[in-house]
């Protein structure tokens, strides 16, 4: 008998991966030296703030930096967390229960699962969504029911068409405002609702808030835990990579319930050994600084949001001015699915963005942009599409 690997189910079972076959046409129109302008990917082009990488090359000559950290995050790490929720969003967090710091949110929220999900367990997603959330139930042998945002009810889940079987049925809804891909942003009076229905079913509710330091024209997109009884049935999951364009460096935190931090946590610590001090230092010093460094890169998003926006309606794309994130969420054009118009958009114009449907089956219908290069090359991009025939 020969050798043989298999993978395990969890694994073989996996959807296709939603950029591997972008990955192939893009490295296709490479090899053919076409000058490609990358709009697929969300991570910020601009370096971290100056004065978070010098706290890195301080901390990294520090011995007692060398050795493992706590899993769960430095006293000090969780400390700044606290403080900067308070002074940003006026929630109060004790530091020693209620934060737990995240190799990036990403690993928060695959974890997440870990400690909360059993097999059969059924979790409420949003279609189209970060793939993370389902992709956590479905390792952990849970199952997804999907949740349709719909253009007419603003990118928001509607709750009250949730079949009653479902809703009794589940444990944990995830959702994800200001909304990666579709730039939608929620109210308080959503989160009121979620926070009813959480009651009214037993469910966990989990905010991923990775983008509320991108809001535009003066507005500020609220934390989840700022709504009366979310920390009684909630967590919120944030990050300093699109906040303080720090993607690269793996730091985030879960903040809220402290059942369900403490939860997250015991997995955590089963599984990982926390960051690397020296970048939770330099973390401390990003959240210190606070908005005096956002509001630079803020506004070359919102700048890089207007050039693209106008662009794309110029030449008859419809889309919405996002009010938050660094994506715009466009319209296919009449007969083009997202697979088909991605692909055009690709090999007519070498601009690659990323298919709806490729976040799910409801994200048909349309394709992200990313405004995550500089405002010369969007503005070719509308020049570009404009030459091609849609
Ligand atoms: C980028 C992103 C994350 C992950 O960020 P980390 O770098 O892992 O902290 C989480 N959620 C959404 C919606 C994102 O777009």
């Amino acid at each position: 008998m020969p050798f043989t690997i298999k993978k395990s189910r969890r694994i073989n079972e996996l959807p296709p991966y939603l950029f591997a076959e972008i990955d192939r046409r893009k490295r296709e129109a490479l090899s053919r030296g076409v000058d490609l302008i990358d709009l697929g990917i969300g991570d910020p082009d601009i370096p971290t703030p100056s004065a978070v990488v010098e706290k890195l090359l301080e901390g990294a000559s520090k011995p007692a930096n060398h050795r493992y950290p706590s899993s769960s995050g430095m006293a000090e790490f969780r400390q700044a967390v606290a403080n900067w929720y308070q002074s940003r969003f006026n929630v109060k967090l004790d530091p020693a229960k209620e934060v737990v710091s995240l190799i990036g949110s990403k690993e928060g929220i695959g974890n997440m699962a870990v400690a909360f999900v059993d097999p059969g367990d059924l979790v409420l997603v949003a279609s189209p969504c970060y793939p993370v959330y389902h992709i956590g139930t479905a390792f952990s042998g849970g199952k997804n029911y999907f949740l349709p945002l719909k253009k007419e009810n603003k990118f928001l889940p509607d709750l009250e068409a949730i079949p009653a079987d479902v809703a009794k049925q589940a444990k944990m809804l995830w959702i994800n405002y200001p909304n990666n891909p579709t730039a939608a942003v929620a109210d308080k009076d959503f989160y009121r609702r979620v926070i009813d229905f959480a009651n009214k079913h037993n469910v966990i509710v989990c905010h991923d808030a990775a983008y509320t330091e991108m809001g535009f024209d003066g507005y500020k997109p609220m934390s989840f835990l700022q709504v009366e009884g979310a920390r009684e049935v909630g967590i919120e999951f944030h990050s300093l990579s699109k906040t303080f364009n720090m993607t690269g460096w793996r730091i985030g935190m879960a903040v809220g319930n402290p059942e369900l931090v403490g939860g997250l946590a015991q997995a955590k610590s089963n599984l990982d050994s926390g960051i690397f001090q020296a970048v939770q230092e330099a973390g401390i010093e990003a959240l210190k600084q606070g908005d005096k460094i956002v509001e630079p890169s803020r506004k070359i998003y919102q700048e890089r949001r207007d050039i693209l926006v106008d662009g794309l309606r110029a030449v008859g794309l419809e889309c919405d001015k996002p009010k938050a994130t660094f994506y715009v969420w466009v319209s296919c054009p009449k007969g083009l699915s997202s697979a088909e118009f991605t692909a055009k958009l690709l090999d007519d114009a070498g601009v690659v963005t990323t298919p709806g449907i490729g976040f799910g089956a409801a994200g048909e219908g349309y394709v992200r942009f990313t405004v995550c290069v500089d405002k010369e090359r969007l503005r070719e991009v509308a020049e570009r599409i404009r030459r091609v025939k849609l």
